[in-house]
């Protein structure tokens, strides 16, 4: 099937090579017709403010909010989390709101900039080797939410969700196109043939 990756800026390429890899079409999405046809999307890291921005100039918001309505499985990883998100806990920025949280951008702050770290997953048998980079963490989950992984917060030792799904929906913190492990990218495939 084909898996689109939305190319306005970022490591889309990277996300591309794991779908190739696991024997689907990859194609860069940068308008509303490639996006009309692909069976399934990533939306990748980078930086959220830029890539929204882009969203918006190239006409993808509402096209990108429709498909995912409908039921198109998504992918969305750091600054694609943020994009799919309802809202950040900093100033205005343009989200899609097809996901129903609220995420906090940069929230590892300085000291802890990017990081590694053995995550346990619900409904994973080995633990995944996460990456994160000038990472959100969601601040605010919504009741349809699933939370998959969390990390402890660095100053309080609170559980911060860095792994999530709602429906058809999934997004991440760190950055699984990085490492290898295709899992994650796995049940993205998933619920596209479930859908
Ligand atoms: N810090 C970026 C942002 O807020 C996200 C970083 C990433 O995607 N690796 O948009």
């Amino acid at each position: 099937m084909i898996i689109g990756a939305l190319a306005l800026q970022g490591d889309f390429r990277e996300h591309l090579a794991v779908v190739s890899r696991l024997g689907h079409q990859p194609v860069e999405v940068r308008t509303p017709e490639e996006l009309a046809a692909v069976d399934a999307l990533v939306i990748p890291g980078g930086e959220s403010t830029t890539m929204g921005r882009l969203a918006s100039l190239y006409g993808l918001i509402d096209p990108l909010r429709h498909r995912i309505d409908e039921g198109m499985a998504v992918l969305g990883t750091c600054a694609g989390m943020i994009l799919l998100a309802a809202a950040t806990t900093g100033p205005d920025q343009p989200q899609l709101g097809t996901l129903d949280v609220v995420v906090e951008r940069n929230a590892f702050g300085r000291q802890v900039d990017s990081f590694e770290a053995d995550l346990d997953v619900a409904g994973f048998d080995a633990p995944v080797h996460a990456v994160f980079i000038r990472a959100p963490w969601i601040h605010k989950v919504g009741a349809a939410v699933e939370v998959l992984s969390s990390v402890p917060d660095p100053a309080t030792g609170e559980p911060r969700p860095v792994f999530v799904r709602q429906g058809n929906v999934v997004a991440t913190s760190f950055h699984p196109e990085l490492t290898g492990d295709d899992r994650i990218h796995g049940m993205l495939i998933d619920l596209m043939e479930a859908t």
